[in-house]
């Protein structure tokens, strides 16, 4: 079995009946703070290029850095909510390296002295709870933005010229890295999947970033390695780069799975080396070798004082977190009266919020779970997007289930509703006036349909008028037919038996 981009491919199946997996996650979240990390420069997402700098973020000699305390409050929240350890004493470190989008020629990190060590997170998957032990959660600074113009793919390969963003730079960037989580098997790409999800909630419900992973506010870097069932070591891992949705997580270690197992039965070496993903095909490809570690030379930054956040102050961050998923997920629960697995269900879609806000803008509950799980996550597949993205408020949810309640339309002018909104033309309300889908009420044009087709069929109308109710069905029909599906059949029903069956 072989892929389109050659890699030879093994059947999933057969992969988890000889390898065991073992994940990791590295995952970067821009903060959402006013301004940078190291200075007052604003970072708002899509400014003019390198408008957003000063001479900090530039790194002109003789500047200064000085830490924001938004991002560090942010940081020691996330710590908390995830459980951690928060370190008393903390330092940044330089890790030096150069590259055109970083001006400093290093990025002020946190090496051994990082703000949050050694929490958890809990994820289910099909009823089962799996722990991922995090390892430590650190502050550091975003790099700018290199563009590559000229070139097919924007890679550097193959353009003319590239250019470089600084805004980007010093955006303050917090790096969430997981411990290698063995023992998932053949759940390894949904375990994966639903981290980045939780996680995602988590970071959500304390408001410390927009979490938008389309905009590259939330980045994941997967690790994913192979070992034959019951060896004791674990295989070596490769590093995908740069994972930019929740689907292509869990697509990237599927990938990879299939990928390495293919190699290792052919007693092929995995090197370990980073990997890029490619959206278009759900494949990776070889990026940069890790064969030989890079040596960052990371040093303790000199020009700025070490943190000491003041126990107290942790306590009344803990004291003050908001509602975190699980809390939230079992009074959810509570309220809608559903089922566990189907609130695990809602939150891996990543339909727990939205359905939170149609109920909130007055859709029933099951009429809110009904729309978002059902024809609006078969779109969302279809178009290979999450249903976040999908062009749809739950506001505008909660009016379409209102529309239907209200009888203007059936569930199947519904579904028409809903592909107008989807294509731009409007709320619900304006898509029903501008295409006349509401549901006829006795006009008449369905007066005339309704004789139309009890003039058009005498034989049923003679069987119906012989007590043979249920043929009145084939008339139904009928109306229903000629007038595309628009008007209620049990208006039609009771107009039907009213002609045929009175005295
Ligand atoms: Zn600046």
């Amino acid at each position: 079995m072989t892929s389109t981009t050659g890699d030879r491919l093994l059947e999933f199946d057969e992969v988890v009946d000889r390898y065991e997996p073992v994940i990791g996650l590295e995952t970067h979240v821009e903060l959402g703070t006013a301004s940078k990390m190291f200075c007052g420069c604003s970072t708002t997402f899509g400014a003019e290029p390198n408008t957003q700098t000063c001479p900090v973020c530039l790194a002109l000699p003789g500047s200064l850095p000085v830490a924001n305390a938004a991002a560090i409050e942010a940081t020691i929240r996330i710590g908390l909510a995830l459980g951690c350890r928060i370190a008393s004493w903390s330092r940044f470190a330089r890790k030096n390296y150069f590259y055109p989008d970083i001006p400093k020629g290093y990025q002020t990190s946190q090496y051994d002295e990082p703000l949050c060590t050694a929490g958890h997170l809990d994820v289910e998957v099909d009823g089962e709870t799996y722990r991922v032990e995090i390892e430590r959660v650190h502050l550091e600074e975003d790099t700018g933005k290199n563009l590559h113009v000229g070139g097919a793919t924007g890679r550097i390969q193959g353009a003319d010229h590239s250019l470089v963003d600084f805004n980007r730079a010093g955006i303050p960037l917090v790096e969430i890295v997981t411990r290698p989580v063995p023992g998932t098997g053949a759940k390894a790409p949904e375990v994966a999947r639903a981290y980045v999800t939780e996680l995602r909630e988590i970071l959500l419900t304390l408001g410390v970033s927009e979490v938008k992973m389309e905009q590259g506010n939330l980045r994941c870097d997967v690790n994913t390695s192979l070992a034959p069932v019951g060896s004791l070591e674990w295989g070596t891992r490769t590093e995908t780069k740069n994972v930019n949705s929740l689907r292509s997580v869990e697509r990237a270690v599927r990938f990879e799975m299939r990928r390495q197992a293919a190699l290792l039965d052919d007693g092929v070496r995995i090197m370990q080396e980073t990997r890029h993903f490619h959206e278009d095909t759900g494949s990776t490809s070889a990026g940069r070798s890790k064969e030989e570690a890079t040596d960052y030379r990371y040093f303790p930054e000199p020009d700025l004082v070490p943190l000491a956040p003041d126990a107290a102050w942790i306590e009344e961050l803990r004291l003050a977190l908001p509602e975190l998923p699980p809390a939230r997920r079992a009074r959810l629960q509570e309220e809608w009266g559903v089922s566990g697995t189907e609130m695990q269900w809602l939150a891996n879609a990543g339909a727990l919020g939205l359905v939170e806000q149609t109920v909130a803008a007055g859709a029933s509950p099951g009429d809110a779970r009904k729309w978002w799980l059902g024809d609006l996550a078969r779109r969302a597949n279809e178009a290979g997007v999450e249903l976040a993205e999908l062009a749809i408020t739950p506001a505008q949810v909660a009016e379409l289930a209102g529309l239907v309640d209200a009888g203007t339309v059936n569930d199947k002018l519904a579904r028409q509703v809903l592909d107008g909104v989807l294509a731009g033309q409007g709320g619900p309300a304006e898509v029903v006036a501008a295409q006349g889908l509401a549901v006829m009420g006795e006009s008449d044009e369905l007066v005339a349909a309704v004789d139309a087709a009890i003039a058009g069929a005498p034989d049923v109308v003679a069987k119906v008028q012989s007590g043979k109710v249920q043929a009145l069905g084939a008339l139904v029909g009928a109306v229903m037919k000629t007038t595309r599906g628009k008007a209620d059949a049990a208006t039609v029903k009771r107009m039907l038996e009213e002609r045929l069956l009175a005295g």
